[in-house]
């Protein structure tokens, strides 16, 4: 068995200082080794916490945690870095007879910002297949995400 790191960035275009978190909540598309499925939604509900293979009732667990969150602001946009280690060797899809991979990228993120005009705190989640551009308002009408095109990078690589 292979020890392999998932890096995910993800840059977004918030104002830096209206910006106030990241949710602990990561949600990725990977294959999981444990139940021999490609493209698994993994839930990751904290930081160093074993990742939840989806749907539960058909997998106890992927072999793998979020092992860091690295949040940068930069001067007009946020940084957060993901790494989470997991176990993996290639396989073939117990369903789709096809060997597993890395090619699809699929992610969705949660973070918290106040509204600049109103100072409402407002969540919003993004995710790789949301139709962009895609502007979220808050209730007050003023623009506070711009989502024109994905935030999000992957690479995976073996570590050992
Ligand atoms: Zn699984
Ligand atoms: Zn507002």
């Amino acid at each position: 068995m292979g020890k392999y790191q998932y890096r995910l960035k993800c840059e977004f275009k918030v104002d830096p200082e209206s910006f106030i978190s990241v949710a602990d909540e990561l949600e990725i598309s990977i294959p999981c080794i444990n139940c021999q499925r490609d493209h698994r939604t993994i839930v990751f509900e904290n930081i160093t916490e074993k990742g939840i293979c989806t749907p539960r009732k058909k997998c106890n667990g992927f072999p793998g945690k979020l092992t860091s969150r690295e949040l940068i602001k930069k001067s007009d946009h946020i940084q957060v870095n993901y790494l989470i280690d997991f176990e993996y060797e290639p396989f073939i899809d117990q369903k789709y007879n096809v060997k597993s991979n890395f090619k699809f990228g699929w992610t969705r993120v949660y973070f918290t910002l106040n509204c600049s005009n109103c100072e409402k705190e407002n969540t919003i989640s993004t995710q790789e297949n949301v139709g962009r551009p895609w502007d979220v308002k808050c209730d007050c009408g003023n623009v506070i995400y711009k989502d024109h095109k994905s935030p999000f990078s992957y690479k995976v690589i073996e570590v050992n």
